[in-house]
C-alpha cells in the first residue's frame, strides 16, 4: 500500500529514537495553585514503533505529549526530536520544525471548517510551500479509504471520516513522529478500530513512529508499547500488550495508588 522503504535504512534508524525526554519536568503555577504535571520523565520513543501513554487522569499524559511534541516548554529538563534538542530553539525554528517533522491528531479533530477534506490534508504542505508526493500523497488517500470524500466539507463527513482526514493530514508530510492525544475519545467504536488500524498500518506499512495518548486498554493494545504515568512519572511499562494485560496494570497502578 505505502512506498516501499529501502530496509537497510529502515533498520539503521530504528536503531536511534524518533524522539527522547531526558530528566522532563513541567510546573504549571505557584504558590497555592502549583500543580508539577511531569516530575522527571526519562523515555525514548523508537523509530518506527507505536507507543501508547495511559495513566489516569490528570497524570501528566498530555503535557508529556506537548512537550516532546515541542507544543509546550518544559520547565526543566532536554528533549530531542531525532538529534535536534528543542532547547534554546528559537521560534521559528521550532515552527518549523514541528511544521517539517511532526504530526498532530487531536481528540477534537480540528480541521479547518471552510476547507475540503482534500485541502485539510495537504494544508501543512502548502504552508511550508511544498508540492505533495504523489505517490505517498495517493497511498494515504486510499489508506485513510476517503477516495470519494475529497471534496466534501468537514461538516460534511461524520466524526470518524474527520478524524481519518486528521490522520492523513498528519501523515502527509512525512514526519518523524506522529503524536496523537486521546484520538479516539469522540469515536464510535467502529470508527476508532478504523483508526487504529489506520495508524498501526503506518507504522507497519510505511515505518513511521507513532505516540499515542489513550485511557482505553483495547486502544492501547494496538501498539507495541505502553507507558504508564502516575503523578508525572513513568511508573511500568508492557511491551506486545494485550487490552486484559494493559488493564491488569492499570488496576496494580490504581491498588498501589501511584
Ligand atoms: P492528562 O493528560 O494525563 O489528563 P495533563 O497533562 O493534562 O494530564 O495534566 C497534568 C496536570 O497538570 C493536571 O493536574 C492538570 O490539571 C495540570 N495542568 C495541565 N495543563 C495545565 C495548565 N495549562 N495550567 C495549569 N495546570 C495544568
Ligand atoms: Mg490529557
Amino acid at each position: 500500500m505505502w512506498p516501499a522503504a529501502d530496509s537497510g535504512i529502515v533498520d539503521a534508524v530504528q536503531k536511534r529514537p524518533a524522539a527522547r525526554a531526558r530528566s522532563l519536568t513541567k510546573v504549571y503555577g505557584e504558590g497555592d495553585s502549583r500543580v508539577v504535571a511531569l516530575a522527571g520523565v526519562d523515555v525514548d520513543f523508537h523509530s518506527g514503533r507505536f507507543t501508547a501513554i495511559m495513566g489516569p487522569s490528570g497524570s501528566g499524559k498530555s503535557t508529556l505529549m506537548h512537550c516532546v511534541a515541542g507544543l509546550d516548554e518544559p520547565t526543566s529538563g532536554e528533549v530531542f526530536l531525532g538529534d535536534a534538542a528543542l532547547s534554546g530553539m528559537a521560534d521559528n525554528e521550532l515552527t518549523a520544525l514541528r511544521r517539517d517533522r511532526v504530526g498532530f491528531v487531536f481528540q477534537a479533530f480540528n480541521l479547518l471548517p471552510t476547507l475540503t477534506a482534500w485541502e485539510n490534508i495537504t494544508l501543512p504542505l502548502d504552508l511550508a510551500g511544498r508540492a505533495p508526493d504523489e505517490e505517498l500523497a495517493a497511498a494515504i488517500v486510499a489508506a485513510v479509504g476517503l477516495r470519494d470524500r475529497l471534496h466534501h466539507r468537514p461538516a460534511q463527513l461524520s466524526g470518524g471520516q474527520q478524524q481519518r482526514v486528521a490522520c492523513a493530514r498528519a501523515l502527509i508530510t512525512n514526519p518523524d513522529v506522529v503524536f496523537a492525544d486521546e484520538p479516539t475519545g469522540a469515536l464510535d467504536s467502529k470508527s476508532s478500530a478504523d483508526l487504529l488500524e489506520l495508524l498501526r498500518a503506518s507504522v507497519d506499512e510505511f515505518g513511521r513512529t507513532v505516540v499515542m495518548v489513550t485511557h482505553e486498554p483495547a486502544a492501547a493494545a494496538y501498539a507495541d508499547r505502553v507507558l504508564f504515568l502516575a503523578d508525572g512519572r513513568l511508573v511500568d511499562e508492557l511491551t506486545a500488550p494485550t487490552a486484559d494485560g494493559v488493564l491488569d496494570r492499570m488496576k496494580h497502578l490504581e491498588r498501589a495508588g501511584v
